[in-house]
């Protein structure tokens, strides 16, 4: 380990004052030098603790070594083993909380920077237009189908399609990519990417339909009846949830998806579209998450005069990956931590005018493990906002659970599954993704697609051999 270069290689990424001027994606990737470097620093451990930290079990030694010899093509062919993914897992993945975490160089010095090395592979790949060949087994002759086209269904589905079986995706939105496509702005994860991803997902042979809502447009007993024989629920956590405090439906005051959703996917942020979205003014954001992070960027983003975030614990407990938080601040974004709405007060046209707030100070930790928020007596003010935009957490939506007899959920309304193989209560059925788990991550809805996509295999092979 003396070896070893102990700080990894910074990432590039544009100026503050330059990006805060429009949508282009704020981290630049490591140049070829830069990423074989880096991948010099990998130890090869025996015990690759970092492939046990990766829910998909990236081969990270593997393709790290490839870097190293400057043979990227091979790189990005074992990624993709594993991966069907790697640019978006490369930008957007808590690696610091996962492979990283565990990499045995960061327990002396700064551990191996595999997502950025896992981004460099996927970028290269693009660059040279080519695309990674990935082995398919023959053809089974059996038919699954997928709902939900985020990244646990596109994993899901990638899998089922390397392993011979006919795959269809029934997605709900107009575009493909779950919450790649709708939720993660494009200064993060430019969309050309995921469509990119998303290309390589169907020359695997998958088939993605989308405007078809399950639950409502068919149902899962409808896909049954036309022969599928398999199916994965990836349909992830996409409910706002909301304060609960008077005000709430003032006009002004957003939900985080829905602010998203109007920039991202329906391209408010491109002045080639006319979509109506809030601009400008003072906006205030609720919440600590990543969700609030990429709400404050993007309003920063869409001209607002002034953007507050206003979170009710300290900045400690902050949710959101620390690097976004960073970024956060550097654009501008005001932070009134220790701080929480109470009301939204409005005009006579009915228009979000004020945020009534408390100041609190962290009492006993609750469950979540963290100190919990108590309100400040006396200790009201508050914050001039023409738009509010609340991201405090997304929820199960019931619409498909409502529609499917016989599908068992929590009390949530989560889909309750086997953990080791992710089947449900109905016969042939699996879920997986936040679905399943509440809003958590990309690489954990891709690890539950796999394992789910796994089992799957297994009883589809099984009623071949039993027919
Ligand atoms: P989703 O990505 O939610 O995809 C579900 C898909 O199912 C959607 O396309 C939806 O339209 C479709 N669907 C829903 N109902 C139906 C139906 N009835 N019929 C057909 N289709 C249906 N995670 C990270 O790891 N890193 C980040 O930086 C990060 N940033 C985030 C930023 C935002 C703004 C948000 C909202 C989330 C972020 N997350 C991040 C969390 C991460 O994106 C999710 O955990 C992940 O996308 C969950 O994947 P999924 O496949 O379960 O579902
Ligand atoms: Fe390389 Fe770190 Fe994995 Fe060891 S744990 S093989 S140093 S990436």
């Amino acid at each position: 380990m003396g070896k070893a270069r102990p700080d990894r290689h910074r990432m590039p990424h544009r100026p503050a004052e330059e990006r805060v001027k429009n949508f282009d994606e704020v981290a630049l990737g490591y140049d070829e030098e830069t990423a074989v470097c880096e991948a010099s620093r990998c130890l090869a451990c025996k015990k690759k603790p970092c492939v046990a930290g990766c829910p998909v079990e990236i081969d990270i030694p593997g393709f790290v070594k490839q870097i190293a010899d400057r043979d990227i093509a091979a790189a990005i062919r074992i990624i993709k083993e594993s991966n069907c993914l790697p640019a978006v897992c490369g930008r957007v993945c808590p690696q610091e909380s996962q492979c990283e975490d565990v990499c045995v160089l960061g327990k002396k010095c700064e551990p191996v920077a595999i997502g950025r090395l896992e981004r460099f592979a996927a970028d290269w790949e693009a660059k040279q237009g080519a695309v990674a060949d990935i082995e398919r087994a023959a053809p089974t002759g059996h038919r699954a189908a997928v709902i939900g086209s985020g990244p646990g269904g596109l994993t899901a589905a990638a899998e089922l399609a390397r392993r011979g079986h006919s795959v269809t995706i029934l997605e709900a939105f107009h575009k493909a990519g779950g919450v790649l496509a709708y939720g993660i702005p494009e200064f993060r994860l430019p969309k050309a990417i995921v469509e990119r991803e998303l290309d390589f997902v169907r020359q695997l042979g998958v088939e993605i339909r989308t405007n078809v809502v399950v639950g409502r447009t068919l149902t899962i007993d409808d896909l049954f009846d036309r022969g599928h024989e398999a199916i994965f629920i990836g349909v992830g956590a996409g409910l706002p949830t909301f304060l609960g405090v008077p005000g709430e439906n003032l006009l002004g005051v957003y939900s985080a998806n829905e602010y998203l959703t109007r920039s991202n996917l329906m391209k408010a942020y491109l002045d080639t579209h006319d979509t109506p979205i809030a601009r400008g003014g003072r906006v205030v954001v609720i919440g600590g998450g990543n969700v609030a992070m990429d709400a404050a960027r993007t309003a920063v983003r869409l001209g607002a005069d002034e953007v507050r975030l206003v979170y009710r614990r300290s900045r400690t407990e902050m949710p959101a990956r620390v690097e976004e938080v960073g970024h956060a601040e550097e654009e501008g974004v005001v932070f009134e931590l220790l701080t929480n709405p109470v009301r939204f007060i409005g005009n006579d046209g009915h228009r979000v005018r004020t945020v009534e707030c408390l100041r609190m100070e962290l009492g006993e930790p609750d469950d979540s493990g963290r100190r919990r928020p108590v309100p400040i007596e006396g200790s009201e003010f508050t914050i001039e906002a023409g738009t509010v935009i609340v991201a405090v957490g997304n929820r199960a939506n019931p619409l498909l659970t409502g529609a499917t007899p016989g599908l068992d959920t929590n009390k949530y309304g989560y889909i309750s599954v086997d953990p080791e193989t992710g089947g449900t209560s109905r016969e042939g059925v699996y879920a997986g993704g936040d679905i399943v788990t509440g809003a958590a991550t990309v690489i954990l809805a891709m690890g539950a697609g796999l394992r789910c996509a796994r089992a799957m295999h297994d009883y589809l092979m099984a009623k071949s051999s039993s027919a």
